[in-house]
């Protein structure tokens, strides 16, 4: 049986860009994320691409298509996807394959529909004569249906394309977004914890190409922290693509801090060098903004005046998506994107091992700027730039398949 998977980008998430540049992107990212699953050639035509798998045999297409359908649910700007039956563009062919090629769908509904696609006008029938005799031959062979236009449990499609006829039930739902790489370039400050991995979801889902930044303190962080944050990485790439991750020596500048800076600024200080360290790491990856994993009163160094002060040197803009969350709506989609096992693992992170035991809820940005001037951490800044390893997360491998 020919099967293959037609793929729909929403109109609604062309407004404002360039069609081809959309879709150039989108077809480039789909061809990325199959590649490593087996070949398939692709065509774009009216707001959909059709994705066929290159094999003669039937088992080894099911298996294909199994497998690019679970990828591409994770790509962004796919609105709908769905498998589909090629058919000869002749009715009695049509109707022929529909019948069985239906059958699980249609003996499992009560009540149905047909529409039909007429893209190639030089086809003999129109469309309302076709949902009519396909649903009358449908009626026949399932005679346990009924025909509800209105709310039906399945809804037949027909496409006529100008090669072939397609033939299809329902569509299932698409990751929604841009597709990544659509609005440019972001560095994200990945923490180990549950919101970072959110935030970059989030923003890669508006179409930005995520690079990742982690500051580890070794010996104060384990390597088993590390290799949650990558693996981190790891899990993101799915929604992501592929993802540039920088890994920052911070223990000289937190040993530095916690020497000769009063412990109730420690926090606000931190982040700020951070942010500092991270800007300067996103200018060279030719990134527009950096993204964290912030939400507004979270935790001591999330309150506003607390973000004023991080912004402050901050020399592009911060993205913070998870800003107006809460916790449980954050750990939800954390869940959905499977990261939240991973977060979980109670690996020490920098923040955690320096967490002061007063912290200033309210700093006053000329107080902190005060303090940060005791100490010269330019060279450390530049050490730390210097010394950071850089690692490419591609997509993994063995990805696991029923994710
Ligand atoms: P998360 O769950 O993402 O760790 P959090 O609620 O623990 O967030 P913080 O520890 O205050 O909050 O961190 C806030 C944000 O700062 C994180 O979401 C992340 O973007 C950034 N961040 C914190 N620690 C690090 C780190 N070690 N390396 C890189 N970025 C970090
Ligand atoms: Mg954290």
């Amino acid at each position: 049986m020919k099967e293959i998977i037609l793929v729909k980008y929403g109109e609604m998430a062309l407004k404002g860009m360039n069609r081809s540049t959309f879709e150039d992107v989108l077809l480039r990212n789909i061809r990325f994320r199959l590649k490593k699953i087996g070949k398939f050639s692709y065509a774009k035509a009216q707001s959909t691409i059709y994705i066929t798998p290159e094999t003669e045999s039937d088992e080894e297409r099911d298996e294909l298509l199994n497998a690019a359908m679970l990828r591409l649910k994770k790509i962004f700007g796919i609105a709908a996807l769905c498998r589909a039956l090629t058919c000869e563009k002749d009715f009695q062919n049509i109707a022929e394959r529909a019948v069985p090629y239906l059958q699980d769908t249609l003996t499992a509904a009560k009540t149905f529909k047909v529409e039909a696609k007429r893209a190639d006008k030089a086809f003999p029938m129109k469309s309302p004569q076709i949902c009519a005799e396909l649903g009358g031959i449908l009626l026949q062979n399932y005679p346990h249906l009924k025909v509800d236009v209105n709310h039906p449990d399945v809804t037949v499609t027909v496409e006529i394309r100008d090669v072939n006829a397609y033939v299809h039930a329902a569509k299932e739902k698409g990751a929604g977004g841009l597709p990544v790489g659509t609005a440019g370039n972001a560095m994200l400050l990945l923490s180990g914890g549950i919101d970072s991995p959110v935030a970059a979801y989030m923003m890669a889902k508006r179409g930005l190409r995520i690079s990742a930044c982690h500051f580890a303190s070794p010996p104060y962080t384990s390597d088993r922290a590390r290799m949650k944050v990558e693996q981190l990485c790891e899990k993101l790439t799915p929604w992501c693509g592929s993802m540039a991750f920088y890994c920052i020596p911070f223990t000289e500048i937190q040993e530095e801090l916690q020497r000769n800076c009063p412990e109730e600024f420690f926090t606000i200080l931190m982040r700020r060098l951070m942010m500092e360290i991270a800007c300067r790491i996103a200018e060279k990856e030719n990134c527009g903004a950096v993204i964290t994993g912030e939400s507004l009163g979270q935790v001591a160094s999330q309150t506003l005046p607390a973000i004023a002060c991080t912004d402050a040197v901050a020399t592009m803009p911060v993205l913070r998506p998870l800003i107006g969350m809460d916790k449980v709506e954050i750990i939800n989609i954390s869940r959905t994107i499977d990261t939240y096992e991973t977060s979980i693992q109670p690996y020490e992170d920098c923040c955690t091992v320096f967490t002061p035991r007063h912290p200033k809820l309210r700093p006053v940005l000329a107080e902190i700027e005060e303090a940060q001037k005791e100490v010269d951490f330019a060279p450390m800044i530049e050490r730390a730039i210097e010394n950071a390893e850089m690692k490419v997360f591609a997509q993994h491998v063995s990805e696991n398949q029923n994710l």
